[in-house]
């Protein structure tokens, strides 16, 4: 009796398991389908990139439309369950063999959108955290352009020349520095959908999006320009030079 109570016990152990594993099954499940990208907070707060971007526009920029991208992202991808797996650079990556067009479009303009974004959060900083290019990305920056302020001005060409809306780019090419510029939310990643001129290593991104300045600096978009240089986290894009 003792040994049919022990394994009565046992089964009764058993069974709590799987009935606890089972429970856990259909979160496990829904995880495959469930909204996979989130809204990444900000590494500073809104009013930290003043006065060169207002905190209501940091506010609106991050909590709405960052959030927009995000969310319109995953609506689209709660149809197709294979693409929902994917972390989002490989998703982006793989879009190209998407055969659904208008999936292929929305997911090239909010997950680029979110992919963007999430890289211009942390391209910028506080003014007093600015700091400097490392001595590497400096001669790098020398070598391409001539100088740095030479560097400033071909880039604050290319995006106060990106006609509508989209962003400039510093990016790395076959070991050598360009700028570039994208339209919509396109980037320099995206093989197979942007110029294979255009292709390249990202290190810094201008977001020329109206939305982006709109609120403090209006038309004048080269002022916004002009001030961005003040907010751009050099030990950060010097970072991403190393690599
Ligand atoms: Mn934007």
């Amino acid at each position: 009796m003792k040994n049919s109570f022990s394994l009565d016990r046992r089964k009764f152990v058993k069974l709590g398991t799987l009935a606890a594993t089972a429970a856990l099954l259909p979160h496990a499940a829904s995880a495959q389908t469930a909204p996979v990208h989130k809204l990444p907070a900000l590494p500073y707060a809104f009013d930290a990139l003043e006065p060169h971007i207002d905190a209501r526009t940091m506010e609106i920029h991050h909590g709405k439309h960052h959030a927009a991208y995000i969310n319109n992202l995953n609506i689209a991808l709660a149809t197709a369950p294979e693409l929902a797996k994917q972390p989002l650079e490989s998703l982006l990556a793989s879009l190209p063999t998407v055969g659904d067009e208008a999936l292929r479009a929305t997911v090239r303009n909010n997950g680029g959108g979110h992919w963007n974004h999430d890289f211009f959060w942390k391209t910028l900083a506080p003014a007093e955290k600015s700091g400097k290019p490392s001595a590497e990305l400096s001669a790098a920056i020398n070598a391409a352009f001539g100088s740095m302020d030479a560097f400033k001005k071909s880039f604050g060409e290319a995006a106060t020349k990106r006609f509508g809306s989209g962003w400039a780019w510093l990016i790395v090419k076959d070991g050598k520095l360009k700028i570039t510029s994208t339209a919509n939310q396109d980037n320099p990643a995206m093989k197979g959908l942007v110029p294979d001129a255009d292709l390249g290593t990202p290190l810094l991104g201008l977001d020329v999006w109206e939305h982006a300045y709109y609120l403090h600096y209006q038309n004048r978009r080269p002022d916004y320009i002009a001030a961005w240089w003040n907010i751009v986290n050099w030990p950060a894009v010097s970072e991403r030079f190393k690599a």
